[in-house]
């Protein structure tokens, strides 16, 4: 494969001042198939240090989709943002602390275009998010933090803390005395953000290579889209659905990926190699659902389908929760996949390292694979019920 020079430079400005120049725009060796090495190449260098954490609003964010746009364009996708750029502005998304330096929230937009010219007009959206929790100027000791929310918080940000018992200190105490043999104490400061969603962030870059340099001609276009601002609820995928840079009715289906990169039984009590949380995708469409059933049913090896939170009125409201809703609320097909909530959610500890690789490529396969089927599909995915009248009324697990 070509080695191409398109570079993106990400600073980063220490807490004592210095500058330091990194390059991460030029990942060696990638190629055409979705592999567990290309995911590994993309996200260790997407959720560097240096891109200290992506919030959006800031300037770190605005790199971040800097170097989404630079792969995008480096892959020959065309844009499909605003003024024949790859960007669409968000405007009013503001870092949490004013200590933080400002730049433009930015959604990313792209397109491959189909090749059947009676179904061009139409688009199969791919959709992650680009932005994640910056950083903190209170840093924690990494290895203490992991030890604790092995026992405490295995959700991460979704367990409510607890003081530990006697027995849970014990427990923390055998779990960070191992972490010691392998490293010292150091301090983290940064919100990584390896999985939430550098993890669906770098899925799209791959899907798009694999689109671009594979044989693969779907009829309909791909549309690509990765959302600022998820993290300060869902603003990223609102203002695009409502100020969508194609006719809104024009993207057939949507699929969003999310959280994609952990899930093993080491996360999650449920997890393994096939674990796969679905939230949305027969709400507006079984046939919808059912497609990407069948799609994953031919894989491999498939993920078993688990839709426990996409149940109506589930208390974790992930239903509501994702960017996928973004699309639901105007009548579009949608699917949500995460492969699950851990202790490293939400929390300075989501890094590259803790990443399940190879079951992460199986995943992106099987989206690339669904969506193939739906851009190729005889007809678009009907709706069951007549298209929400408002797409502004709040959301409802
Ligand atoms: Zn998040």
């Amino acid at each position: 494969m070509r080695l191409v020079s398109l570079t993106v430079l990400f600073a980063l400005t220490a807490t004592a001042g210095a500058c330091v120049r990194v390059n991460v725009g030029s990942p060696r060796g990638t190629s055409a198939a979705i592999t567990a090495g290309d995911l590994q190449t993309r996200l260790t260098a997407f959720a560097h240090d240096t891109t200290m954490g992506r919030e959006a609003g800031t300037i770190w964010n605005e790199r971040a989709t800097d170097y989404v746009a630079a792969q995008f364009q480096r892959l020959g996708l065309q844009p499909a943002g605003e003024n024949g750029t790859y960007f669409q502005t968000v405007p009013n998304i503001r870092p949490r602390d004013t200590t933080m330096i400002r730049g433009l929230a930015r959604n990313v937009i792209a397109v491959i275009p189909g090749s059947d010219p009676a179904l061009r007009g139409e688009y199969v959206s791919i959709t992650a998010h680009n932005d994640h929790l910056g950083f903190t100027h209170r840093p924690v000791d990494h290895d203490s933090l992991r030890a604790f929310n092995a026992v405490i918080r295995p959700l991460g940000a979704d367990s409510p803390p607890h003081a530990p018992s006697a027995d849970e200190t014990a427990r923390i105490r055998v779990i960070l005395d191992s972490l010691r043999k392998v490293h010292t104490p150091r301090l983290d400061s940064i919100y990584n953000g390896a999985d939430d969603d550098g993890s669906g962030t770098v899925a799209l870059i791959e899907l798009a290579e694999a689109f671009m340099k594979g044989g693969a001609k779907p009829r309909r276009s791909i549309l690509f889209v990765s959302h600022t601002g998820e993290e300060k609820g869902l603003r990223g995928s609102a203002w695009y659905t409502d100020h969508a840079t194609v006719p809104i009715d024009s993207i057939v289906a949507e699929i969003d990926v999310d959280m994609i990169g952990r899930g093993s039984v080491s996360d999650i009590k449920a997890g393994g190699p096939t674990y796969l949380e679905v939230v949305g995708s027969r709400r507006l469409s079984k046939e919808f659902g059912d497609w990407f059933e069948a799609v994953n049913a031919k894989e491999p090896t498939p993920f078993v389908f688990d839709y426990e939170y996409d149940v109506p009125g589930h208390p974790e409201q992930y239903y509501c929760r994702a960017d996928h809703y973004s699309y639901a609320r105007y009548g579009i097909p949608s699917i949500s996949l995460s492969r699950g909530a851990h202790r490293d959610y939400h929390q300075l500890t989501d890094e590259p390292q803790y990443i399940d690789y190879p079951d992460y490529a199986r995943l992106t396969q099987m989206v690339f694979d669904g969506a193939l089927y739906v851009a190729n599909a005889d007809h678009r995915p009907r709706l069951d019920a007549p298209k929400p009248t408002d797409p502004h009324v709040p959301c409802k697990q």
